[in-house]
């Protein structure tokens, strides 16, 4: 094959017109057939666009000029987030934002010649798509005495600085420059990636949604905090809502964000918040979902849907915390759970304890490793829910259900390009696609969830 020569280059100054918006919510422009990914475009506008990155198969470009206006574009005006690019839809109405994730799930089961199958339902968003999140996590940058919080500059790794992040929770952007106050004050220093000098690498603040307790994780580039006594003293007394303050070392040169070893510096080593009338102990390396509201959403949809009736054996795999798993053990026989990270598995059980819950089984394992060796011994499951990351269902896993053959498997997916490609062999497993349901669960962003209901 010949190698293709890009019909642009770096710096050009063009006029085109947009056609489609990329999964990245970018929109597309296409120059014979070449395709030029626009930041802040929208499909039906003319722009004037200059060409930042041009590659032999596709380029990047910004807008200089405007020529019309999509009917689907709203006005966001935080010039400083706009150049973050953390929140790639902002510029697209709400509504639009739903039909775009929808859209996206179509297109993605599409190419595995799936969408015949099934009517992908409708998305699932909120009334208030704005300050949902009730995690943030930021790097921090500036001089020592006047550091400040932000996100990075789109495609470089430069601090923003940023106060009000429009997606976290009022009270975690109040907590993140309560917490720079302090740091300031004993003119603790940020840590530079570049020279790998310097301390603080991140503040993260995790809250209750309905408890409201905050759990604060100071990442540091060290073993120790200088002025340890008095920082504690202060955010204790700057930060009433504080239940959990933790020292996370984290000395390795990585964009790994926390470090294994940590130090609880005060209150307790986990947080607590409520779910689906369950009470559950968060601990800081354990993923919990971010946007409370959605995720009753989406447990909501998998509890209406899996059908339980007391006597059935079911597998949560990907279980996190257990919250999903306990949710099901109120209606089900018993309830097994697997999950990679120790410390959520830890958590789990101490979850299951504290809602006095006690059919249910949970491994601390990888799910492709536990799954087969249930099977083994005789676990005979009548549902398996399965949550995996982006990278989705790893090839013994699916092996060993298309093996016991459950009657019932619910898909919570945070990627329809992979849940499409693990549905495949599903279907050719003799599976039935029952219905597909996006959950907005990242308004403002382009991540797509959704459930999937397969039967046999
Ligand atoms: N169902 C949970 C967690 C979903 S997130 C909830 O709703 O809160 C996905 C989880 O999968 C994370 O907790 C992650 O640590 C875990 N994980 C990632 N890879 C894994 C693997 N190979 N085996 C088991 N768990 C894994």
């Amino acid at each position: 094959m010949a190698k293709a020569t890009a019909p642009i280059r770096k710096n050009d100054e063009l006029t085109v017109e947009i056609i489609d918006l990329s999964y990245e919510g970018l929109g597309v422009a296409k120059v014979d057939n070449y395709p030029i990914f626009v930041t802040d475009a929208l499909p039906g506008e003319k722009c004037l666009i200059h060409i930042t990155k041009a590659q032999s198969r596709y380029a990047y470009a910004k807008v200089i000029e405007r020529l019309n206006d999509a009917p689907e574009r709203v006005t966001f005006d935080d010039e400083a987030l706009l150049k973050t690019g953390t929140l790639p839809l902002v510029h697209l109405s709400y509504d639009a934002q739903l039909d775009f994730k929808r859209q996206q799930v179509v297109h993605n089961l599409h190419r595995e010649h799936l969408d015949e199958l099934v009517d992908v339902k409708p998305t699932l968003g909120m009334a208030e798509p704005w300050q949902y999140r009730n995690k943030a996590q930021v790097p921090i940058g500036g001089k020592t005495g006047e550091l400040y919080t932000g996100f990075y500059r789109r495609r470089s790794h430069d601090i923003i600085p940023l106060t009000d992040y429009r997606i976290q929770s009022k009270t975690i952007d109040d907590t993140l420059q309560k917490v720079i106050a302090v740091l300031n004050k004993y003119e603790i220093s940020a840590y530079d990636e570049r020279t790998h000098r310097g301390l603080i690498r991140h503040v993260i603040v995790r809250e209750g949604y309905h408890t409201e307790e905050q759990m604060v994780i100071l990442v540091v580039n060290a073993k120790q905090l200088p002025h340890e006594a008095e920082i504690i003293k202060d955010l204790k007394t700057a930060l009433p809502q504080l239940t959990s303050l933790v020292l996370n070392q984290n000395t390795k040169r990585t964009n790994v964000i926390l470090g294994r070893n940590e130090r609880i510096l005060f209150g307790n080593p986990y947080y607590t918040d409520k779910l689906c009338g369950l009470t559950f102990r968060i601990s800081p390396q354990s993923f919990y979902q971010v946007n409370s509201a959605q995720t009753e959403v989406l447990y909501d949809q998998v509890l209406k849907n899996v059908g339980l009736t007391g006597n059935e054996t079911v597998i949560d795999a990907y279980c996190g915390i257990g919250t999903i798993t306990l949710a099901l053990a109120k209606h089900a026989k018993h309830v097994y759970g697997v999950e990679i990270v120790e410390q959520a598995i830890d958590m789990a059980k101490e979850n299951a304890t504290l809602n006095q819950i006690e059919n249910v089984t949970f491994t601390a394992d990888r799910a492709e490793d536990c799954m087969p060796r249930w099977v083994d011994e005789g676990i005979d499951p009548d549902v398996v829910v399965v949550d995996p990351p982006r990278k989705g269902l790893a090839q013994p896993f699916i092996d060993s259900v298309l093996d016991v053959k459950p009657d019932k498997l619910i898909y919570v997916s945070c990627n329809p390009s992979t849940l499409a490609r693990d549905l495949r062999q599903f279907v050719d497993g003799g599976y039935q696609i029952e219905s597909v349901q996006p959950i907005d669960m990242f308004p403002q962003t382009n991540h797509v969830e959704s459930v999937t209901v397969l039967t046999r």
